[in-house]
């Protein structure tokens, strides 16, 4: 049997694999989209579409299924859990320029599953499920990727090859990438119910930013559930982190009668701030979390895979079509590694520090810098611009 040839394999469907795969087959391209899982992965951790992003996506024809499963949530707050005194960020403030004037909270997968099904459809791509990227190996005119499935190693020659495969990118790997940065020492706990939790909690958000001397903690309404997001303390054992002692203490500080909450899910994260030292080497490029990793305050992993996804495919076309040389692939390189450095991975730490600043004096200025930022017109221009990832995009774009 010979070697399958296509234009552009794309290890990882999650939700930036899957994405790049449908830029590239819309444009005409013919692309293998692979994946070691047997399914889209029902993935629960991003939740928030940025702005910029719903614009992106509507290229691809897919926003306005995602605005019909999703909720939109164009007020954010930042909230002083013991004071009440809560800071409100209104997206519909920079609605001059968002089309999307809202975060929309929507779950990860749908994204991933509604374009899987989609590319299946398509002549020009294939989706393999339950493939897994192996091996890699490029010389000048193309390369070579072998699959692991269930019976066997299938061969797959292409012109160019992209790692969506996430953390622990095996493409990252084999192009011998060094991945540099540090994992947090505490672990993050993600807990769901389906508990009415604006019953017990005056206006509520959709998105909340929850902290006080003492303890931070994300309240998050996606469709069917709250999601809360607390961090773990360093001897916290994953067994008590899972167990209803947990979860009971969580939720008592949150509406009171802990104890009679049901979670639908309790997941631990370990979360890490780390970036690639190249996202291009020769006809391998990485994009999303296989790139870039960072905490998660602030919704930016996926988005900003997302405009990597676009910022690479919108240049591939381009050299697979002759339009451009093969050069531009190093802008790719330039524009989205120089925007995580300058704004995911400085935006992300930011608003961790933001979040756990710490008591007394520290919690007293954390408070006035909100305060200072919500009541100053031209300062939460900016920081809803920079939050909804407005001004990374415009960075990358000025870097030629
Ligand atoms: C608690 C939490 C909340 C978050 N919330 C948000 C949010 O609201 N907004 C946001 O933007 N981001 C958020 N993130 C980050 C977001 O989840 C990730 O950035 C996003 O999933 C990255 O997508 P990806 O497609 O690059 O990688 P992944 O989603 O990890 O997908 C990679 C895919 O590659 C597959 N794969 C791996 N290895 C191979 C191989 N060798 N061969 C074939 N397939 C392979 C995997 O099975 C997987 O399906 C959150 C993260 C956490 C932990």
């Amino acid at each position: 049997m010979g070697i399958e040839q296509v234009q552009v394999v794309i290890a990882g469907a999650g939700p930036v694999g899957s994405v790049a795969a449908a830029y590239l087959a819309q444009h005409g391209i013919k692309v293998l989209l692979c994946e070691q899982g047997n399914d889209a992965a029902q993935d629960l951790r991003a939740s928030t579409f940025h702005a910029p992003t719903l614009e992106m996506l509507d290229q691809i024809g897919v926003t306005e299924k995602l605005i019909e499963i999703g909720l939109k949530a164009p007020v954010y707050h930042w909230r002083d859990r013991k004071s009440g005194e809560i800071f409100s960020f209104d997206l519909t403030e920079i609605s001059d320029i968002a089309r999307y004037p809202y975060r929309l909270q929507c779950e990860q997968y749908h994204l991933a599953k509604m374009l899987a099904d989609r590319l299946e459809a398509l002549d020009n791509a294939t989706v393999l499920f339950e493939h897994r990227v192996v091996d890699v190996e490029q010389d000048e005119t193309g390369v070579s990727v072998a699959l692991e499935h269930m019976t066997g190693i299938k061969h797959v020659r292409c012109q160019y090859l992209i790692g969506a495969d996430g953390a622990n990118s095996i493409v990252r790997k084999w192009m011998g990438i060094d991945f540099d940065g540090f994992t947090y020492p505490e672990k993050f706990l993600c807990l769901s119910t389906e508990f009415p939790v604006e019953s017990k909690i005056p206006d509520l958000a959709l998105v909340n930013y929850i902290s006080d001397s003492d303890e931070w903690l994300v309240l998050l309404r996606v469709p069917s559930l709250w999601r809360v997001l607390v961090p773990a303390l360093e001897d916290e054992t994953d067994e008590y982190l899972l167990s209803d002692e947990k979860k009971t203490k969580v939720f008592d500080g949150i509406v009171g009668d802990g104890a009679g909450i049901e979670t639908q899910h309790r997941t631990i994260y370990r979360v890490h701030q780390r970036v690639a030292k190249q996202f291009r080497v020769g006809r391998v490029a990485l994009i999303g979390d296989a790139a870039h990793l960072n905490n998660p305050l602030g919704g930016f992993g996926m988005n900003s895979g997302i405009h990597d996804a676009y910022n690479l495919c919108e240049k591939l076309v381009a050299v697979l079509k002759g339009e451009a040389s093969e050069d531009v692939l190093d802008l790719y390189d330039r524009q989205r590694r120089t925007v995580t450095h300058a704004f995911t991975q400085q935006q992300t730490l930011a608003n961790m520090e933001m979040m756990r600043a710490g008591q007394d004096e520290a919690h007293r200025q954390r408070v006035e810098s909100m305060r200072a930022l919500a009541n100053d017109p031209e300062k939460r221009r900016e920081f809803l611009m920079r939050q909804a990832m407005f001004s990374s995009l415009a960075d990358a774009a000025a870097i030629v």
